[in-house]
């Protein structure tokens, strides 16, 4: 079996070196223990303004396994995955996506391959604890795992993008036309057989993290919108409520104004004005949410483009 190990990769020339060792040793031993036939770590360039590419090309002359590919811009964590995935869907039995920055423990890869020759399909990696990840992280984190299923999205608890997938399941990912990724939900939407291999999350090796928080959110935005049409359900819920207590509202008016009251009101008036000049306007911004994402499906641009490859890439790799 081939297995292809997908690394995207921004601005990492402080972590390439030490990934490639210890990649290419589990490769090495995968071999030895007869669990692989051959294996191939693909570097996705995703637009570094660094050295990565320099380090890539050098590593892949220096060793067998590694090869890369260079996108031609920045095109973000989800669509430079996306590109490796569809590179490995049509040159590989399995694959297996990792974060270049060794957070993720290359040695889950083994059990992942023994589920895989067991004839599982999808192996999630899963994160036992968040040890090294901050309070704040860590609880933005649960928060939104819990707000995914809440809205209906399966997508499995403490798993990143970290997973094998066998060829059958990166072909059907593959076909998936939509430019939005998530591509967490995608893949556990496919139902193909499945198991969780449980790791332990480590520090950054080295470099400092492509996600700050304003990235974390529009990620979890754009999650929960790909994911899930019930934000723009509970909009309507919302209206409705807002109608109920208007027409409350105005019988009660009413009925103190026949019994020769007038309701004194600057502060009811100026705090329900906010509240529902609020309530607008965050409603027509989950609407434009979707809106935008349709916009951007209809558009149908190319996910990527490649600008270079490594000649190991098309040497080593039979189609
Ligand atoms: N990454 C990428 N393109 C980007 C941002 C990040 O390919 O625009 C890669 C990055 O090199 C790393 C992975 O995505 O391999 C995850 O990024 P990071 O470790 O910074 O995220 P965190 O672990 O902090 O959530
Ligand atoms: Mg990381």
């Amino acid at each position: 079996m081939k297995l292809i190990i997908v690394v995207p990769c921004y601005n990492e020339e402080a972590v390439l070196a030490e990934t490639t060792s210890q990649l290419s040793h589990v490769i090495a031993t995968l071999k030895e223990q007869h669990s692989i036939d051959s294996g191939i770590i693909l570097y996705v360039d995703d637009g570094s303004r660094d050295r990565t590419w320099e380090l890539i090309e050098r590593f892949s002359a220096e060793h067998d396994c590694v090869a890369g590919l260079k996108l031609a811009h920045n095109v973000g964590h989800q669509q430079a995955l996306w590109a490796g995935l569809e590179w490995a869907s049509a040159h590989a039995d399995a694959a297996v996506s990792i974060d270049a920055d060794l957070q993720d423990d290359v040695n889950a890869i083994y059990p992942m391959v023994d589920y895989y020759n067991k004839g599982i399909d999808i192996v999630y990696g899963v994160r036992k604890e968040r040890k090294t990840d901050t309070f704040f992280k860590k609880n933005t984190a649960l928060a939104f795992y819990r707000l995914m299923h809440g809205l209906g999205g399966e997508i499995v608890y403490n798993h990143a993008d970290f997973r094998l997938m066998s060829r059958r399941t990166l072909q059907a990912l593959v076909s998936f036309p939509e430019r939005n990724l998530f591509l967490r939900g995608m893949v556990s939407s496919l139902g193909y057989p499945s198991a969780m291999v449980y790791y332990n999350r480590k520090e950054r090796f080295a470099g400092e993290s492509k996600y700050p928080l304003k990235k974390m959110i529009s990620f979890a935005l754009d999650g929960i919108t790909s994911f899930s049409v019930r934000p723009l359900r509970y909009i309507t819920y919302l209206g409705l409520f807002f109608i109920l207590v208007a027409i409350f509202a105005i019988v009660y008016g009413l009925c103190s104004y026949a019994g020769g009251t007038t309701i004194p009101g600057w502060t009811s008036l100026l705090v329900s004005l906010w509240f529902i000049g609020g309530a607008i306007l965050l409603a027509c911004g989950i609407i434009g949410e979707y809106v935008g994402k349709i916009y951007k499906e209809v558009k149908r641009r190319p996910r990527y483009f490649v600008e270079r490859v490594t000649p190991s890439l098309h040497s080593d790799l039979p189609a």
